[in-house]
């Protein structure tokens, strides 16, 4: 499954690869088992902990692809 038609980017931890989130523009979805979780908002900062290894995986929401200003 390819979903490169739309804005849309899968989250994965930098480790391991497990999915975190789905980016879709400017609002980042966080899905695990029943619970589903949407932060929606240019500028947010998303921390996630990977259920899988621990690792301390970073996002920042920016509208469309632009590069963290310095
Ligand atoms: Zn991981």
């Amino acid at each position: 499954m390819t979903g490169s038609d739309k804005n849309e980017e899968n989250w994965h931890c930098e480790d391991c690869s497990t999915l975190l989130g789905i980016r879709t523009g400017t609002s980042l979805s966080i899905r695990y088992k029943d619970a589903q979780y949407i932060i929606d908002g240019e500028m947010s900062k998303v921390t996630a902990v990977c259920r899988k290894c621990s690792k301390i995986n970073r996002i920042e929401i920016t509208e469309g692809n632009r590069p963290e200003a310095a």
